[in-house]
Protein backbone atom coordinates (compact mmCIF):
# COMPACT_ATOMS: atom_id res chain seq x y z
CA UNK A 1 0.00 0.00 0.00
CA UNK A 2 1.16 3.76 -0.50
CA UNK A 3 0.45 4.88 3.52
CA UNK A 4 2.66 7.69 5.00
CA UNK A 5 5.51 5.44 5.53
CA UNK A 6 5.67 4.59 1.63
CA UNK A 7 5.48 8.80 1.15
CA UNK A 8 7.79 9.49 3.49
CA UNK A 9 10.86 6.54 2.11
CA UNK A 10 9.79 7.95 -1.30
CA UNK A 11 11.00 10.99 -0.03
CA UNK A 12 13.77 9.91 1.15
CA UNK A 13 14.69 8.20 -2.26
CA UNK A 14 14.14 11.88 -3.99
CA UNK A 15 16.34 13.49 -1.97
CA UNK A 16 18.93 11.32 -2.47
CA UNK A 17 18.34 11.10 -6.19
CA UNK A 18 18.41 14.85 -6.05
CA UNK A 19 21.97 14.76 -4.36
CA UNK A 20 23.46 12.29 -6.53
CA UNK A 21 22.48 15.00 -9.34
CA UNK A 22 23.15 17.96 -7.81
CA UNK A 23 26.62 18.78 -9.92
CA UNK A 24 24.53 18.28 -13.38
CA UNK A 25 21.85 20.56 -11.57
CA UNK A 26 24.74 22.84 -11.33
CA UNK A 27 26.05 22.71 -14.67
CA UNK A 28 22.35 23.13 -16.32
CA UNK A 29 21.89 26.51 -14.16
CA UNK A 30 25.40 27.55 -14.60
CA UNK A 31 24.95 27.29 -18.22
CA UNK A 32 21.35 29.52 -18.32
CA UNK A 33 21.38 30.53 -14.52
CA UNK A 34 23.38 31.46 -11.53
CA UNK A 35 24.40 27.59 -10.56
CA UNK A 36 22.65 27.53 -7.71
CA UNK A 37 19.90 24.85 -8.43
CA UNK A 38 21.85 21.30 -7.26
CA UNK A 39 22.77 23.05 -4.48
CA UNK A 40 19.51 24.91 -3.46
CA UNK A 41 17.58 21.58 -3.82
CA UNK A 42 20.44 19.33 -2.37
CA UNK A 43 19.99 21.77 0.69
CA UNK A 44 16.21 22.03 0.63
CA UNK A 45 15.75 17.90 0.70
CA UNK A 46 17.98 17.59 3.08
CA UNK A 47 16.40 19.59 5.65
CA UNK A 48 13.43 17.16 4.63
CA UNK A 49 15.30 14.10 5.20
CA UNK A 50 16.51 15.55 8.84
CA UNK A 51 12.67 16.35 9.69
CA UNK A 52 11.58 12.85 8.36
CA UNK A 53 14.21 11.59 10.98
CA UNK A 54 12.13 13.32 14.03
CA UNK A 55 8.96 11.98 13.02
CA UNK A 56 6.81 10.56 10.20
CA UNK A 57 3.71 12.56 10.08
CA UNK A 58 0.89 9.87 9.89
CA UNK A 59 -0.39 10.76 6.91
CA UNK A 60 0.44 10.97 3.15
CA UNK A 61 -1.34 14.57 3.07
CA UNK A 62 1.14 15.24 6.12
CA UNK A 63 4.11 14.16 4.69
CA UNK A 64 3.94 16.31 1.57
CA UNK A 65 3.07 19.52 3.86
CA UNK A 66 6.34 18.60 5.68
CA UNK A 67 8.18 18.96 1.89
CA UNK A 68 6.36 22.01 1.46
CA UNK A 69 6.76 23.91 4.66
CA UNK A 70 10.56 23.00 4.81
CA UNK A 71 11.14 23.55 1.15
CA UNK A 72 9.35 27.07 1.34
CA UNK A 73 11.50 28.21 4.51
CA UNK A 74 14.32 26.84 3.52
CA UNK A 75 15.54 26.98 0.11
CA UNK A 76 15.95 30.31 -1.60
CA UNK A 77 15.55 31.68 -5.74
CA UNK A 78 12.76 31.00 -8.02
CA UNK A 79 12.36 26.72 -7.35
CA UNK A 80 12.15 26.63 -3.59
CA UNK A 81 8.76 28.64 -3.76
CA UNK A 82 7.36 26.74 -6.89
CA UNK A 83 8.24 23.03 -5.41
CA UNK A 84 7.20 24.53 -2.18
CA UNK A 85 3.63 25.12 -3.69
CA UNK A 86 3.81 22.04 -5.95
CA UNK A 87 3.79 19.87 -2.42
CA UNK A 88 1.40 21.94 -0.53
CA UNK A 89 -1.38 21.83 -3.17
CA UNK A 90 -0.69 18.40 -3.57
CA UNK A 91 -1.30 18.10 0.11
CA UNK A 92 -4.33 19.84 -0.17
CA UNK A 93 -5.11 17.56 -2.88
CA UNK A 94 -5.02 14.71 -1.33
CA UNK A 95 -7.19 15.09 1.62
CA UNK A 96 -6.74 13.30 5.03
CA UNK A 97 -6.93 9.82 4.23
CA UNK A 98 -4.43 6.86 4.99
CA UNK A 99 -3.64 5.70 1.80
CA UNK A 100 -3.09 7.19 -1.91
CA UNK A 101 -4.92 5.96 -4.86
CA UNK A 102 -4.36 6.55 -8.99
CA UNK A 103 -7.35 8.86 -8.56
CA UNK A 104 -5.83 11.02 -5.68
CA UNK A 105 -2.33 11.00 -7.39
CA UNK A 106 -3.56 12.26 -10.43
CA UNK A 107 -5.62 15.06 -8.79
CA UNK A 108 -2.67 15.98 -6.58
CA UNK A 109 -0.16 16.06 -9.44
CA UNK A 110 -2.85 18.02 -11.59
CA UNK A 111 -3.08 20.72 -8.17
CA UNK A 112 0.52 20.72 -7.64
CA UNK A 113 1.26 21.88 -11.49
CA UNK A 114 -1.79 24.22 -11.22
CA UNK A 115 -0.34 25.72 -8.57
CA UNK A 116 2.97 26.22 -10.04
CA UNK A 117 1.64 27.69 -13.14
CA UNK A 118 -0.46 30.32 -10.66
CA UNK A 119 2.61 31.38 -8.83
CA UNK A 120 5.32 31.40 -11.49
CA UNK A 121 3.18 32.86 -14.42
CA UNK A 122 4.98 30.57 -16.79
CA UNK A 123 3.60 28.50 -19.60
CA UNK A 124 4.28 25.28 -21.66
CA UNK A 125 6.91 26.93 -24.31
CA UNK A 126 8.84 29.54 -21.39
CA UNK A 127 11.43 26.73 -21.01
CA UNK A 128 10.81 26.40 -17.19
CA UNK A 129 9.86 23.40 -14.94
CA UNK A 130 6.32 24.09 -16.35
CA UNK A 131 7.11 22.31 -19.95
CA UNK A 132 8.24 18.54 -17.92
CA UNK A 133 4.98 19.46 -15.45
CA UNK A 134 1.99 20.26 -17.21
CA UNK A 135 2.77 17.11 -19.54
CA UNK A 136 3.38 14.96 -16.43
CA UNK A 137 -0.37 16.31 -14.32
CA UNK A 138 -2.00 14.64 -17.69
CA UNK A 139 -0.62 10.81 -16.69
CA UNK A 140 -3.34 8.63 -15.93
CA UNK A 141 -3.41 4.65 -15.20
CA UNK A 142 -4.95 1.64 -13.04
CA UNK A 143 -2.30 1.84 -10.60
CA UNK A 144 -0.28 4.43 -8.87
CA UNK A 145 2.51 2.81 -10.03
CA UNK A 146 1.65 3.18 -13.81
CA UNK A 147 0.31 7.02 -13.02
CA UNK A 148 3.75 8.32 -11.77
CA UNK A 149 5.61 6.04 -14.11
CA UNK A 150 3.13 7.82 -17.21
CA UNK A 151 4.18 11.16 -15.55
CA UNK A 152 8.07 10.20 -15.34
CA UNK A 153 7.69 9.87 -18.82
CA UNK A 154 6.35 12.65 -20.03
CA UNK A 155 7.93 14.91 -17.71
CA UNK A 156 11.59 13.48 -19.25
CA UNK A 157 10.25 14.20 -22.53
CA UNK A 158 8.81 17.58 -21.43
CA UNK A 159 12.06 18.97 -20.22
CA UNK A 160 14.32 17.55 -23.04
CA UNK A 161 12.09 19.53 -25.12
CA UNK A 162 13.26 22.58 -23.45
CA UNK A 163 17.05 22.72 -24.65
CA UNK A 164 15.81 24.69 -28.51
CA UNK A 165 13.53 26.86 -26.61
CA UNK A 166 14.53 30.76 -25.47
CA UNK A 167 13.39 31.54 -21.60
CA UNK A 168 11.08 33.95 -21.25
CA UNK A 169 10.49 33.45 -17.72
CA UNK A 170 12.97 33.46 -14.94
CA UNK A 171 16.88 34.36 -14.70
CA UNK A 172 17.06 32.17 -17.91
CA UNK A 173 15.72 34.69 -20.00
CA UNK A 174 17.75 37.45 -19.20
CA UNK A 175 19.73 35.69 -21.85
CA UNK A 176 17.65 36.05 -24.70
CA UNK A 177 18.60 33.64 -27.70
CA UNK A 178 21.63 32.66 -25.56
CA UNK A 179 19.59 30.51 -23.68
CA UNK A 180 18.97 27.96 -26.23
CA UNK A 181 20.57 25.36 -27.06
CA UNK A 182 20.34 24.20 -23.04
CA UNK A 183 18.48 21.92 -21.18
CA UNK A 184 16.30 23.83 -18.43
CA UNK A 185 17.62 22.58 -14.60
CA UNK A 186 14.05 23.45 -13.23
CA UNK A 187 12.53 21.28 -16.01
CA UNK A 188 15.14 18.81 -16.01
CA UNK A 189 14.86 18.41 -11.59
CA UNK A 190 11.33 17.86 -12.01
CA UNK A 191 11.44 15.00 -14.13
CA UNK A 192 14.29 14.11 -11.91
CA UNK A 193 11.53 13.92 -8.79
CA UNK A 194 8.38 12.42 -11.03
CA UNK A 195 11.14 9.54 -11.81
CA UNK A 196 12.56 8.91 -8.46
CA UNK A 197 8.61 8.87 -6.90
CA UNK A 198 7.78 6.12 -10.00
CA UNK A 199 10.34 4.03 -8.77
CA UNK A 200 9.83 3.87 -5.71
CA UNK A 201 6.30 2.42 -6.52
P1 LIG B 1 17.07 31.02 -9.32
O1 LIG B 1 16.85 31.21 -10.79
O2 LIG B 1 16.34 32.04 -8.50
O3 LIG B 1 18.51 30.87 -8.97
P2 LIG B 1 16.81 28.14 -9.22
O4 LIG B 1 18.13 28.11 -9.88
O5 LIG B 1 16.67 27.35 -7.96
O6 LIG B 1 16.34 29.63 -8.92
O7 LIG B 1 15.68 27.60 -10.21
C1 LIG B 1 15.70 27.91 -11.57
C2 LIG B 1 14.56 27.20 -12.25
O8 LIG B 1 13.31 27.70 -11.79
C3 LIG B 1 14.51 27.40 -13.75
O9 LIG B 1 15.33 26.47 -14.41
C4 LIG B 1 13.04 27.21 -14.10
O10 LIG B 1 12.73 25.87 -14.40
C5 LIG B 1 12.35 27.57 -12.80
N1 LIG B 1 11.62 28.83 -12.91
C6 LIG B 1 12.11 30.07 -12.84
N2 LIG B 1 11.13 30.98 -12.95
C7 LIG B 1 9.97 30.29 -13.10
C8 LIG B 1 8.57 30.63 -13.25
N3 LIG B 1 8.19 31.90 -13.26
N4 LIG B 1 7.68 29.63 -13.39
C9 LIG B 1 8.08 28.33 -13.36
N5 LIG B 1 9.36 27.95 -13.21
C10 LIG B 1 10.29 28.90 -13.08
MG1 LIG C 1 19.68 29.40 -10.02
MG1 LIG D 1 19.65 31.79 -7.43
Amino acid sequence: GCDAGAVAAAIREAAAVITEHRDELVRLDQAIGDGDHGENLKRGFGFVVARLDESTPDTPAAVLKLVATTLISKVGGAAGPLYGTAFLRAATALGDGPELTPELISTALRAAVDGVVARGKAEVGDKTMVDALVPAAKAQGSTVGEVLRAAADAAEAGAESTVPLVARKGRASYLGERSAGHLDPGARSSALLLRSFADST
